[in-house]
């Protein structure tokens, strides 16, 4: 309304540098009631082709999206009983698995940006949704487990550490299926492989900080650690 007003008492000499000086007044408007918040980005699958150093390749893929104080990913994995596992045997660890994978990646590391703005990163740990971004092959007993071939036996670090290789995370020892192009290996590392490797580390979530400032348009954002939270030291709680 205002503008129309602000048009008709111009004179009309000057009246295309009041065009310009609309569309200014009009960015302006656009520009004030945008939220303080980026858009929210809705859930997509992000998924591709890992390919590392020794020549390995596997599929990464989970959904993701941004809410107003998070991003949440979502790796859904459809356990598939090899010869020799039963399913009551599958259903006895999957809730353990679920529970530890999630322990290592949700949680650790918030995407911040340039004025300070933070976004947890949530991983969700799926084995039961009608959806799944990966098949994986449960094999009994404890042999060496890869992003898709798992064993009934595995750890919950073990399990972390495949569910890292889903998410687009490469092996960090010499052998494995390094970054081709850092070669980083670190035996402290969830991606490590070793009885000491359980840290999670920035550069393991490196596709998602990659989706949100591809999606959001804000530049420069960071992966920062997140404190952790703090224990239950309960009775029976170790
Ligand atoms: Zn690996």
């Amino acid at each position: 309304m205002t503008m129309t007003v602000y048009r008709r008492t111009r004179p009309a000499k000057r009246k295309q540098r009041a065009g310009a000086g609309r569309l200014i007044v009009l960015f302006w408007i656009i520009a004030a009631t945008l939220p303080a918040h980026p858009p929210l980005c809705a859930a997509e699958t992000l998924s591709g082709t890992m390919r590392a150093a020794n020549g390995y390749s596997w599929p990464y893929g989970f959904e993701i999206e941004s809410q107003e104080d998070r991003i949440v990913a979502r790796v859904a994995v459809n356990l598939i009983p090899a010869g020799g596992v039963t399913r009551p045997e599958i259903d006895r660890v999957k809730e353990r698995w679920e529970e530890g994978a999630e322990g290592y990646w949700s949680g650790k590391f918030a995407i911040v940006d340039q004025q300070g703005r933070r976004w947890p990163i949530i991983v969700d740990v799926v084995f039961t949704g009608r959806r799944a971004h990966h098949d994986i092959i449960v094999r009994p007993g404890g042999g060496r487990s890869d992003s898709l071939n798992w064993n009934i036996m595995d750890s919950t670090t073990t399990v972390a550490h495949e569910i890292g290789h889903l998410l687009g995370a490469y092996d960090e020892y010499a052998g494995g299926a390094v970054d081709p192009e850092s070669g980083t290996v670190d035996a402290g590392s969830i991606m490590a492989g070793t009885p000491a490797g359980d840290k999670t580390h920035a550069r393991h979530y490196r596709r998602l900080r990659a989706w949100f400032m591809g999606r959001t348009g804000i530049e420069a954002a960071e992966l920062v650690p997140l404190p952790a939270p703090e224990k239950d030291m309960g009775p029976g709680k170790y």
